[in-house]
């Protein structure tokens, strides 16, 4: 057991080594503590995975006094504490689970600085009687983990970590710092400004997961796709995300019939199933896929997830990036699959607008979104477009993606889309794919004769493409905001000011090559 001297700066390679029994810093580590034991503020962005903990649990211990560390999850709480007092570093959590007495156990040991750790919740921390406690005791620094909830932009909006703004009043001179693994420049200048950290030392690390290879494919039979991609990765573990817990439970069913072993994991499921499936996952089975909604994975560690696939679009790039940085944290090559097509995108947009989240919301949420999009759009290299968005420049193409390793194909589309938007315009922006494309392949369904279609100039004018080739004209010029969806009008699309300019023909339109690409590319294996 290792006692550390009260009140006295420590070396750090030295807490590191006996304490942590580690041998090395990691990346900005080293960096990021010196920073903060010499009292600067610091604003840390770190991948997932990457070591954010020990960037602020060190500097508490080598400081002297006690370590607050303001976490959103009491999950996460409970088990970074049950970590250090394995260390023997006296570590507590302040959170609504606690009873009376605990509490009032923790406040003791507080006032008589006994602890080097105190992880609480922002509320918790914000009460002015607490506040008023902490007058009175040594504060070796504050730590604000999952900084990102500070930010509307972030998955996780928490407006009581708006108030934690006023720690800097009430302390000036203690270091604050910030952690989060969500790394779009909105997000951290609002974790700047909102946090009054303007003029903390920004510690950025690269958010490029090199390990892992991307791969997007155009949804056409999800299970068979699934299968294909599963085969090349028999007697590992992964994950499968679904949107809704229906299609989880639906896909784990299918996966144990072709003799994959599958589990489902969400959150309707009763409690004791759901934590024995997440444990057969972590730890006691090898070989396993966990069919999961997002409910699963908020700090889940394990190392030799072998690949993610997506059997439905996520809700932002964020997430994308999120879900798929849980495989491969061992730094072995690991493998992701998105299965993205029309009904995604149209369900997702739909989701946002019937949300019923204020305009400013809906707005952040269409753009982080649409990020996404362009990343499954593009034909460009994935990894660069991912990165990008992180405001990183990857100089060169990856070479370990769908697009590096298997160049996708481009199509003048620029006469097709003047049909696809010539359409939309003569039935007067009232009506949705389906009955768009059957007028462009001249299909009499009940429907064109009844709004006499067949009458129309379009009407059979598209039999260069089939169904398939139309949707996927449709699906990029939305997502290139040439066609928008009236959410309100069951899914119609209407023509955009960029529509208007194809249409013109002012300006020419390059579309992905799907039809025989497509299925080559599920096909893909490792190496
Ligand atoms: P994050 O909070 O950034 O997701 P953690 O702080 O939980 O990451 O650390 C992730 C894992 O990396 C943990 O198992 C931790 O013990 C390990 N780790 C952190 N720093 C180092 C290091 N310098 N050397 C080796 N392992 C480390
Ligand atoms: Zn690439």
């Amino acid at each position: 057991d290792i006692t550390l001297p009260p009140n006295a700066v420590t070396d750090p390679h030295e807490v590191l080594h006996r304490l942590f029994g580690l041998s090395a810093f990691r990346g900005q580590q080293e960096a990021v503590v010196s920073h903060v034991i010499a009292g600067g503020d610091a604003i840390v962005l770190m991948p997932t995975g990457g070591g954010k903990s020990l960037c602020y649990q060190l500097p508490a211990l080598c400081r002297g006094g006690v370590g607050i560390v303001v976490s959103p999850l009491i999950a996460l709480m409970r088990d970074q504490v049950a970590a250090l007092r394995q260390l023997g570093v006296a570590a507590a959590a302040m959170n609504s689970s606690l009873t009376g007495p605990e509490r009032a156990q923790v406040r003791a040991d507080l006032r008589a600085g006994r602890l080097k750790l105190l992880y609480a919740a922002p509320e918790r921390l914000l009460m002015p009687d607490f506040l008023e406690m902490l007058d009175g005791v040594k504060i070796a620094l504050f730590a604000i983990d999952e900084a990102h909830c500070v930010s509307q932009w972030g998955h996780d909006f928490r407006p009581e970590y708006l108030e934690l703004a006023q720690l800097a009043a009430r302390f000036p001179g203690v270091p604050r710092i910030a952690l989060t693994a969500t790394a779009d420049p909105q997000t951290r200048e609002d974790i700047a400004h909102r946090l009054a950290l303007d003029e903390a030392r920004l510690f950025l690390s690269s958010f490029d997961r090199p390990n892992i290879r991307y791969a997007v494919l155009r949804k056409e039979a999800p299970m068979r796709q699934l299968l294909t991609f599963l085969r090349a990765h028999e007697g590992e573990s992964g994950i499968v995300y679904c949107l809704s817990r229906n299609t989880v439970e639906q896909t784990a069913a299918a996966l144990n019939e072709h003799g994959i072993k599958a589990l489902p994991y969400h959150a309707r499921l009763p409690p004791e199933v759901r934590s024995a499936n997440q444990d057969a996952f972590l730890t006691t089975e090898e070989g396993l896929v966990l069919v999961a909604t997002v409910a699963f994975g908020m700090g889940v560690d394990k190392p030799d997830v072998r690949f993610v696939a997506h059997l439905d679009l996520p809700a932002s790039l964020e997430a994308f990036y999120q879900e798929t940085g849980r495989a491969g944290r061992d730094g072995l090559p690991a493998e992701t699959l998105l299965l993205y097509g029309m009904q995604d995108l149209v369900m997702r947009r739909g989701m946002i607008e019937q949300s019923g989240a204020p305009a400013q919301v809906k707005q952040i949420e269409r753009t982080k979104l649409d990020a996404l999009l362009g990343v499954c759009e593009t034909v460009t290299c994935r990894r660069q477009a991912i990165l990008a968005h992180f405001g990183e420049t990857l100089a060169q193409p990856c070479g370990n993606c769908d697009n590096c390793l298997t160049p996708a194909e481009t199509w003048d589309g620029t006469v097709a889309a003047q049909k696809a938007l010539s359409a939309v315009v003569r039935t007067r922006q009232r009506f949705g794919v389906g009955h768009l494309t059957d007028l462009l392949l001249g299909v009499k369904t009940e429907k064109i004769e009844r709004f006499e279609h067949d009458k129309l100039p379009t009407f059979g004018v598209g039999t260069e493409l089939d169904r398939k080739g139309w949707g996927s004209v449709f699906r990029q010029l939305i997502v290139r905001g040439a066609l928008e969806v009236d959410h309100d009008n069951y899914g119609a699309l209407c023509l955009t000011e960029a529509g208007e300019v194809i249409l013109r023909g002012r300006e020419s339109v390059r579309l992905r090559q799907e039809t025989a690409s497509g299925s080559a590319r599920t096909l893909l294996k490792k190496k």
